[in-house]
């Protein structure tokens, strides 16, 4: 377990702790990395590595075929990766433009992870966990219904630009799916999109919508669970496991391992943060085992 794995690095960090964390430590406990490693090792697990400590669950000598190490960084990486979701002067973390149509969106050069996912499905609240070490970007919502759905840009630092693509429901309006379907289809700078599903009620019908589109487009894409604190630990395991079959059996471009997050305990967000720093190519870690 990375945990034990890397101690000596970890009490590294805990030395540099006025630099990662003295500003932050005003907001709730769990949002900076420097509180996270404060736990004992059993609860970090837990809120670093939800899908392992979910793994611990299982009865022994079952082979649940869960992808656990695929993406498994160190809690260096992970403390490292925290920098760039940390505003400052050098680093402004701040909400954009929106868009209704790709050729208004922001001609831009960075490298670019959008999020997608039902209306409801924990959109909002997940990206403003990722920004809570910037409380001062305004992470736009739009739900009154007819008004415009808009694609939200914004900018990370130097580093990349996150779009929160508007949610959609089962029956999404014709010019709803062609405005997201042409930002995925031609969006240059587009490293990954993140799907969203609602882990307490798994995979629903209007999620194909999304799924189908990253499949016949061949994005890389990922799947992130939501809400995770809502289940009960064998609900959780269920659809866990029968979303990690979907993943396996039927998709191409989906990443192989899910990421579970919850947005009100923190779990999953540290892993997640870290995961977008690599992809968009702005930390290089050595969490990736196999791809
Ligand atoms: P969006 O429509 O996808 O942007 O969804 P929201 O972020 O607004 O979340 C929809 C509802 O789910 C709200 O009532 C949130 O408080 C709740 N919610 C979102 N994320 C979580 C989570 O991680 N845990 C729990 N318990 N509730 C969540």
């Amino acid at each position: 377990m990375a945990a034990h794995r890397l101690w000596p690095g970890v009490c590294r960090l805990f030395a540099m702790g006025p630099e990662l964390g003295s500003a932050r430590r005003a907001y709730s406990a769990f949002q900076a990395f420097t509180e996270v490693l404060r736990l004992p090792s059993k609860q970090l697990t837990k809120l670093v590595f939800p899908l392992q400590e979910l793994h611990g669950h299982f009865v022994p000598g079952s082979r649940p075929d869960l992808h656990l190490n695929i993406f498994h960084p160190s809690l260096e990486d992970i403390a490292r990766a925290e920098s760039f979701f940390t505003a400052s002067a050098r680093n402004r973390i701040e909400y954009l433009t929106s868009a209704v149509r790709l050729d208004h969106a922001p001609d831009l050069r960075h490298p670019e992870v959008c999020f997608i996912g039902r209306s409801n499905v924990g959109k909002s609240s997940l990206i403003k966990a990722l920004f809570s070490l910037a409380p001062e970007v305004e992470v736009r919502v739009s739900k009154k219904p007819g008004h415009t759905k808009k694609i939200n840009f914004y900018k990370v630092g130097k580093y990349f630009t996150l779009a929160d693509m508007p949610g959609y429901g089962y029956r999404a309006p014709e010019d709803f799916v062609d405005m997201v379907e042409t930002y995925l289809k031609e969006r240059k700078n587009l490293m990954r999109t993140f799907l969203l599903v609602d882990s307490v009620v798994g995979i629903q019908k209007a999620d194909n919508i999304a799924i189908e589109m990253c499949e016949e487009f061949a994005l890389p894409y990922v799947m992130v669970l939501t809400k995770i604190d809502k289940s009960s630990k064998g609900h959780l395991l269920k659809q866990v496991l029968q979303i990690q079959k979907f993943v396996d059996t039927k998709t191409q471009g989906c990443f192989p391992q899910l990421f579970p997050v919850s947005a009100v305990t923190y779990s999953g967000i540290h892993l997640l943060r870290c995961f977008i720093a690599d992809i968009t190519g702005n930390l290089k870690t050595n969490g990736f085992q196999f791809s």
